[in-house]
């Protein structure tokens, strides 16, 4: 080929990376075995499996498949480890973060190659994207755990935490769960996906060449059914990590229930791509390309959903058609190529099927006309036009190379389309008119939204779920708080209806239930709530769902209008503790002095318990919201009849949620009395749902609910292990007290960052910039 053809055509030539020494790595180390306690440790097994490149469908390792003994090791060895790590000051912390970053930057051809290599993804992508984020991540949390004890006073590290990550960013999945936890001053015992451990492997080598302390980090290879039930399962495991698909969080959440261990799930998505008809075409395109095309699409928040404003549709189809006609797919350690290979043929064949049904269930199918390479596992880039929104292919998580498009004709017929899911990741929004994309973001319901853009992360902003994405937070403050836990709190001292969409209604059981004092005396009655009681209520607090669009300083004044209304009536407040709990009156009138106070605490929060705008580097700002989580069901406790219950309703509403709260089963009639209270409040009808009767029965009927967003149990312990497993249906978020008492009367026990931290969930929106 002449100069003049390369002119003519520009064609690209190959433009391979030298994998050499990576498999001379590889080779020198064969088998590999397991990284605990900085050793290399045979598998008690003495079994080994084999990692493939998918690029080649050639065996490229032999490694460890450790079993549950080898768990059992490694979480010894992070517990030994925990007792100096976890007292290390954070500056020391700091600078063995600091080491590592520099150690990734340092070999970080070699990482790239291997990733290349094990995964099928591209090099240009490994090396321009994953590798240096893992470094940046490294830096942001040394930075962390340098300003732990300034920027998290009263916060103390977990101990052990198991993390399990998955294939398609191998790498950069175990920065996302190494870095915060080790900056927070717990130990790790890490499990990588089946298929992609080299990165993993070469990273604990660094653990070695920087000298961190022995057992602080842990890698085991191996299988799901070995390692990673082990792991969740482990009594001395403090907290799960876990990013994977959304039926194994699922299977997580249960087993973990009741166990007191901390969770995150980071699970996966079907995140809108919308673009309104004044967008930029031409970017939009490229935007596509990395939204669906960037890793074959084996992205959990790959816009997989275009949603195209009807009157550009087909000019966009067209442009994008065009586009998907010049990308390059092939050997991934290509530097010039877009697309590498599918991860494994299982994760092939389900792309495959899903596709074939896509054509089945009548959508159009587009590819390019060039083939792919019959070596290895490869999947072409495809359009599907031509789709109904209530489609298989709409709907189900296809985590290929496969992006599926349908109009809109307004922007509420784009944010309805776009909620349309049970996930809640991610969202692109296109628009020229920055009033109409910062009006639509907030209302789609996905932990980030990105504006003009997309598939963005940095270590300052945290990334995550809503609904059935998950919950817990990876990057930014907000996931620091996924590894610590309050530190030690100071030692413990010590025939109403049902009010629902604002009105008092009779329970649907026509039963109540007696009331008795300490003494055993019958005091009063109060209905007996059951499960129709709930679905009402929950529709009630649906039906107040426009609460969350109040002003925070309308709520605010609510907050202090009930106060007010409640220290008008506080000695009748006073001789109905006093009645219920055979306390003094002093004591009473203190509780009720304490919930006044408490009101006025988030009364105060209401308009101050902001977001924060990060500086990732680009030029732009993320925006980082606090939102409400939706509707709540609150479980409150036994003690503090009136002051247990407002201390978890409060915080509740005063971040713009709906609740429905099961006041103390055995001293309802604090609760009870203050329907009066509300009602004279201006709180809007359904903002607080209150149903008394058996809290076994109502918390479990309320966390199975899939309207519900969010449990909160402060009980015993067995309740607790109830609520944990009965929400795994629809994610919900939990909070329970495993049955830990709570001195409500204390402020350190009873209010604060942590109450209003359960009340929102962070959504970042990314904004970029200039002309
Ligand atoms: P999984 O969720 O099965 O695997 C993720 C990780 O969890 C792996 O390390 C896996 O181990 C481990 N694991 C699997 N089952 C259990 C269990 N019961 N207890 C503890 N650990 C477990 O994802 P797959 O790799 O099977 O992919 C299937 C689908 O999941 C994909 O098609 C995609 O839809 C989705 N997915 C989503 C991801 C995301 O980022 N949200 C990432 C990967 C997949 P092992 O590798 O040994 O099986």
């Amino acid at each position: 080929m002449s100069v003049m053809d390369i002119f003519e055509t520009m064609e690209y030539g190959p433009a391979p990376e030298a994998d050499s020494t990576a498999l001379a790595w590889i080779k020198d180390r064969q088998p590999f075995q397991l990284f605990i306690n900085n050793s290399w440790v045979k598998p008690s097994s003495d079994s080994y499996l084999a990692s493939v490149n998918p690029a080649t469908g050639k065996p490229l390792a032999q490694v460890a498949s450790a079993t549950k003994a080898d768990v059992d090791s490694a979480v010894a060895a992070a517990r030994n480890a925990f007792a100096s790590w976890g007292s290390t000051p954070g500056h020391v912390r700091a600078r063995y973060l600091y080491a590592i970053a520099r150690q990734v930057q340092k070999h970080a051809r070699l990482l790239a190659v291997l990733e290349s290599l094990d995964n099928g993804k591209s090099i240009r992508e490994t090396r321009d994207i994953d590798i240096p984020l893992v470094a940046r991540h490294f830096y942001a949390h040394a930075g962390w755990a340098q300003l732990m004890a300034t920027e998290l006073p009263g916060y103390a590290a977990l101990g052990v935490v198991g993390q399990i990550i998955p294939w398609n960013f191998p790498l950069l999945m175990l920065a996302w769960k190494i870095a915060p936890a080790l900056a927070m001053g717990n130990t790790v015992v890490l499990k990588p996906a089946r298929y992609t451990s080299l990165t993993a492997l070469k990273f604990a080598e660094i653990v070695q060449e920087i000298g961190l302390p022995a057992g602080v980090v842990n890698i085991l290879t191996g299988e799901a059914s070995q390692v990673g039930e082990a792991l969740v399962r482990h009594p001395d495991v403090n907290k799960v990590a876990f990013t994977g698909s959304t039926d194994v969080g699922r299977s997580i959440r249960r087993a973990t229930a009741g166990s007191g261990k901390k969770l995150s799930l980071e699970l996966g998505g079907k995140s809108p791509f919308i673009v309104f008809d004044d967008a930029d075409l031409d970017s939009v395109v490229e935007g596509v390309v990395d939204a669906i095309w960037f890793n074959q699409g084996q992205v959990c928040c790959a816009g997989s959903r275009l949603l195209v404003q009807e009157d550009i549709a087909e000019a966009l189809y067209a442009k994008i058609r065009a586009r998907m006609e010049r990308l390059r797919l092939g050997n991934p350690l290509d530097k010039a190529v877009d697309m590498g290979a599918i991860v494994s043929p299982a994760q092939l064949q389900d792309i495959q099927q899903l596709v074939a049904r896509g054509v089945e269930e009548g959508a159009e199918l587009w590819q390019p006309s060039w083939a792919c390479p019959t070596e290895g596992y490869f999947f072409p880039p495809t359009l599907f036009t031509n789709v109904s929104p209530a489609a298989t292919i709409a709907q189900v998580e296809i985590f290929g190379p496969v992006l599926v498009a349908m109009t809109f004709r307004t922007p509420g017929e784009a944010i309805a389309l776009a909620n349309n899911t049970r996930y809640g990741l991610a969202a692109s929004v296109w628009s020229d008119n920055i009033n109409l994309a910062l009006d639509v973001a907030p209302r789609i319901k996905a932990g980030t939204v990105w504006i003009n853009c997309t598939n963005q992360f940095d270590a300052s902003s945290g990334f995550g779920g809503y609904r059935e994405s998950g919950f817990g937070r990876e990057g930014g403050k907000e996931g620091l708080y996924e590894y610590v836990r309050p530190a030690a709190l100071p030692a413990i001292d010590r025939t109403p209806k049902l009010f629902i969409g604002g009105k008092q209604v009779r329970p649907d059981s026509g039963y109540s239930l007696a009331v008795h004092n300490p003494a055993g005396q019958l005091i009063g009655e109060v209905g007996e709530g059951n499960r129709k009681d709930i679905r009402n209520a929950v529709e009630a607090a649906h039906a107040a769902s426009g609460w969350a669009s109040t002003t925070p300083h309308n709520r605010a004044q609510i907050l202090f209008y009930i106060a007010e209304n409640l220290s008008v009536r506080e000695q009748e407040f006073a001789a109905r503790v006093v009645q219920q709990t055979a306390c003094t009156h002093a004591q009473a009138a203190n509780e009720v002095q304490a919930t006044i106070s408490r009101l006025f605490t988030y009364a105060a929060w209401a308009d101050k318990f902001e977001g924060s705008i990060h500086r990732p580097p680009l030029r732009g700002v993320v925006l980082a919201m606090k939102e409400p989580i939706g509707v709540i069901g609150l479980a409150c406790p036994d003690e503090y009849p009136l002051l247990g219950f407002i201390s978890l309703i409060a915080p509740a509403i005063a971040m713009g949620n709906t609740v429905i709260a099961l006041p103390s089963q055995r001293s309802p009639l604090s609760a009870t009395d203050c329907y009066q209270i509300f009602e004279t409040s201006d709180l809007p009808s359904g903002v607080v749902n209150i149903v008394t009767g058996p809290h076994d029965i109502l918390s479990q009927v309320l966390s199975e609910h899939d309207d519900v967003d969010a449990m909160w149990y402060f009980g015993p312990v067995q309740g607790s292990q109830r609520v944990e497993a009965a929400s795994a249906g629809n994610m919900k978020h939990t909070w329970v007290n495993d049955g830990s008492p709570r001195d409500w009367l204390n402020t350190l026990h009873g209010e604060g960052e942590e109450f209003l931290r359960a009340s929102t969930q962070v959504k970042n929106i990314w904004v970029p910039y200039g002309e």
